[in-house]
């Protein structure tokens, strides 16, 4: 069992905390927002994260997860701190490391006994070295501290099950006792732990987020390609990934990325590359891909509706995807703002992340509280993101609420057959129309 500190209680922080305090170790969280602390040390989580709640809870009762705003208290006596704190992407895309650097100043402050510093947050290459320089020279008591790098690979919706099912955990250590013993702590995880040294870990971060998102613009355009040629992106991928080369996940051709990762950490890698003299051709391709993509239903709905001045448009979904609150980046942000922009009337509905949209949604939108609700008296409909419960919706609610049952699905949610045989109008991504 070692005693540890987390800085930073986002959807990073909070799962890493929670889990290694479930596996048995002694955690404390620590994060400058007050009201944040408050409400996890009353046993709640500040975000939305399936299953979190309970193992939380479960780790508070055991006396082995706890919560405080003061990184003094924090640090004190700890054999390792997990830095989890944002590194949100700067105007001109590179990774804003200001939270990094008041972690570094908090850490040469407060550390009295020797320690082990551990990045979970995403940084360019280069940057844990930098952290570990830092801290050295502005410690105030001499004491040996160490640096692994220890990128995050879970995916948010899913955080809790990846924290114990996660596909590998890589340490990236130049020192190889710090790094036995933050594979030590992982061990009880029983996910095999890929040792390398820091800067290879570092870049295994930005690599695997830009081959994901390639991945996603890939299909994207394929996707756009069959609607013209008139072959269908679902079949088409399902023989893709029929190839144990290619794989079948990541192939859902939609409206696009979005979240709090793969925008700015694509952008972050094609910034290192450019400062290290280096054009990422195919990773601005990917990017640029993208950010057309969130604008193909609202293409659409111009050429099948003409002029959306006036139209009563009813988007479904505003999260970047189902099982999360996260509004980071989601597609919904430009899509709203086309629509506004063309003079529809904007209904909203979001079954978890409406208090998060609001604040980074144009104003201007209406929110209500149900599918129902959104659809009633609509022109259209835009779906964004592939909840459940639209997807387990009964197609009749559609020509049942509508003015007129015209849907755009931007994540392919309905099969088509079944939407022939519901009388809807309907344009999904990549397939045929059902006119
Ligand atoms: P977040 O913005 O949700 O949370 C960051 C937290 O850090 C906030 O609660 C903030 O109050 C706190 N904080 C900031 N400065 C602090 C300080 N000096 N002391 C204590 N707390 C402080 O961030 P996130 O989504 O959890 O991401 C964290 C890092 O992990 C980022 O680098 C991100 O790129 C990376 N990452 C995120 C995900 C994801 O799915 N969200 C996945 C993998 C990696």
């Amino acid at each position: 069992m070692k005693k540890i500190a987390v800085v930073g209680t986002g959807y990073v922080g909070l799962v890493t905390g929670v889990a290694l305090s479930d596996i048995g170790h002694d955690v404390t969280c620590i994060d400058i927002d007050e009201h944040k602390v408050k409400r996890m040390q009353e046993g709640k989580s500040p975000i939305y994260e399936p299953g979190l709640d309970e193992v939380m809870a479960r780790n508070i009762e055991a006396g082995r997860l706890h919560f405080t705003t003061s990184h003094e208290e924090g640090f004190n006596s700890k054999d390792v701190i997990y830095i989890a704190v944002g590194t949100p992407e700067k105007e001109d895309g590179t990774a804003d490391l200001r939270f990094i650097d008041q972690v570094t100043a908090d850490i040469a402050t407060h550390v009295a006994d020797d320690v082990i510093i551990v990045t979970k947050s995403t940084v360019p290459v280069g940057t844990n070295d930098y952290i570990l320089k830092k801290i050295r020279e502005r410690l105030i008591h001499k004491v040996t501290v160490n640096i692994v790098s220890n990128p995050e690979f879970l995916r948010e919706g899913s955080a809790v099950y990846d924290a114990f099912h996660g596909d590998r955990i890589v340490v990236g250590a130049d020192s190889k006792e710090a790094g036995d013993v933050i594979e030590d702590i992982n061990k009880p995880f029983g996910i095999q732990v890929y040792r390398t040294d820091v800067r290879s870990a570092e870049m295994i971060k930005y690599a695997s987020n830009a081959f994901l998102a390639t991945k996603i613009s890939f299909i994207n355009e394929i996707a756009n390609i069959c609607e013209k040629v008139g072959a269908n992106i679902e079949d088409v991928a399902t023989g893709m990934g029929m190839d144990d080369r290619i794989g079948s996940k990541f192939l859902n051709a939609g409206i696009g990325y979005g979240g709090s990762c793969f925008p700015k950490d694509t952008k972050a890698l094609a910034q290192i590359a450019a400062n290290n003299d280096h054009h990422f051709e195919l990773l601005e391709s990917v990017i640029r891909v993208n950010n057309q993509q969130h604008s193909s239903l609202t293409t659409k709905a111009k050429t099948v509706m003409g002029s959306l001045k006036g139209k009563k448009v009813a988007l479904l979904g505003l999260a970047f995807k189902p099982n999360t609150d996260d509004m980071r980046e989601s597609p919904a942000i430009a899509v709203s703002s086309e629509l506004l922009l063309a003079g529809a009337d904007v209904t909203a509905y979001d079954p978890i992340a409406m208090d998060n949209a609001k604040k980074v949604i144009p104003e201007g939108v209406t929110y209500v509280d149900s599918t129902e609700e959104a659809l009633a008296g609509a022109d259209a409909v835009f779906i964004i993101t592939d909840w459940p419960e639209f997807k387990e919706l009964d197609l009749s609610v559609f020509k049942e609420k509508m003015a007129t049952p015209l849907l755009f699905d931007g994540r392919n949610c309905y099969d088509l057959n079944t939407v022939a045989s519901a009388n809807i109008n309907y344009y999904s991504i990549g397939r045929s129309p059902v006119e």
